[in-house]
């Protein structure tokens, strides 16, 4: 049986909506955009939402509209996706990395205060795996020291800390929409804030510096083209309608696979819903002991059709952040020991029971050192 990673969700209704858009011919800037950023506003309860080409453009975009610039210092994670911590390095923002907790695997709040400088400007929290952070403690924070908070929640639509949806909880939030992801466009993300002023701005930085409302051929500012198609928009329309489905569909087949590592007794640590928070599933990762041999462990994995991967590497280690901010080994010790032993296996909305059952099967044998 072959199981991979990760694959889209994609119905009749992706399809028809597509086709809607290309029969219509307004192929960007179109009612469908309008749509799928309404779509958000309405589901999240948030004022405004700005659609982008990729998750990483609407971070970038949100670290450019809050005036981060060189000089200043954010705090964030090591244990990420390098696109949380990129977002700061194209503007010469210094990524203040904080260690994370050993149990959620997202930035450990006990230790934030003590990184604060003069210089710092803002928190940029990561909802990792889709496991919210914890909101109370860092806007505590945030409040008394007077910083910005950015929600990278790329992995975490959906989720929810006290009831409150992620990605709306800071002054800007970012989903994004990778095939991988809770939800598809294809590529694509989008920024979420309550503050007009930001959203004007992000509008701006997105579409090549025009202010909303200029001619095409008139640049306020230096912007980009972040821009996402109608057609991209059309699938995530289709997608958002469906986002209840699909998350709950997730929800379950997260359940099954705690049950199934529970029965087996496999000695792996997975990620559970905290008491204050719901979680939206974005991969299934599973923490290998410290005895495991994780290259060989992916290997028997993949002789049985199932497919896994390192996730995350901490982004202190990759060589541009060793070279340009010195960072080292051995910095941020529960970060490097949990990216050396976790992995992500096969999870998607549809995948099956059978499936799951065969996954768990191969990694019990694996473990128990089974070729
Ligand atoms: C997916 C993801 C992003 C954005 O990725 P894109 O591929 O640019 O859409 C950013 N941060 C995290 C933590 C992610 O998982």
């Amino acid at each position: 049986m072959e199981v991979p990673l990760s694959k889209p969700n994609i119905t009749a209704l992706e399809k028809k909506y597509v086709m809607k858009v290309l029969n219509s011919g307004q192929l960007s800037f179109g009612d469908t955009l309008l749509r799928f950023e309404q779509s958000f506003c309405d589901t999240f309860n948030v004022s405004h939402a700005a659609a982008m080409n990729s998750g990483t453009s609407a971070l970038h975009v949100a670290v450019k509209a809050l005036g981060l610039q060189s000089g200043d210092e954010v705090i964030t994670t090591p244990y990420s996706f390098v696109a949380s911590g990129n977002c700061l390095l194209y503007e010469g923002v210094k990524p203040v990395f904080v260690d994370i907790d050993s149990d959620t695997f997202n930035i450990d709040t006990t230790l934030i205060e003590s990184a604060i400088t003069p210089n710092t400007k803002a928190i940029l929290v990561v909802h990792v795996f889709g496991q919210p952070c914890h909101m109370d403690e860092i806007k505590r924070i945030a409040d008394k020291h007077k910083l910005f908070i950015i929600e990278d929640a790329c992995e975490a639509i959906g989720a929810t800390w006290k009831g409150n949806p992620v990605g709306t909880l800071g002054d800007m939030g970012v989903f994004a929409f990778y095939p991988n992801k809770q939800i598809t466009t294809g590529e694509g993300g989008v920024l979420l804030t309550d503050n007009e002023h930001y959203f004007n701005l992000a509008c701006s930085l997105r579409n090549q510096g025009r202010d909303p409302g200029s001619d095409w051929l008139t640049h306020d500012r230096i912007g980009y083209n972040y821009r996402m198609s109608d057609l991209q928009a059309a699938i995530g329309l289709a997608q958002m309608e469906r986002l209840k489905t699909i998350l709950t569909k997730r929800e379950r087949a997260a359940e099954r696979y705690i049950r199934l590592i529970h029965k087996a007794g496999l000695p792996v640590k997975t990620l559970k819903p905290l008491p204050d928070s719901t979680m939206s599933w974005f991969v299934f990762i599973v923490k290998l002991p410290e005895d495991a041999d994780r290259e060989i462990v992916i290997e028997r994995l993949a002789r049985r059709g199932v497919q896994s991967k390192p996730y995350f590497p901490s982004i202190h280690l990759f060589p541009v952040y060793q070279s340009q901010f010195g960072f080292q080994p051995g910095d941020f010790p529960v970060s490097e020991s949990t990216s050396d032993r976790t992995i992500a296996i096969p999870f998607y909305t549809n995948i099956t029971f059978k499936e799951q059952a065969h996954v768990v099967k191969s990694l019990a044998e694996a473990l128990k050192g089974e070729e």
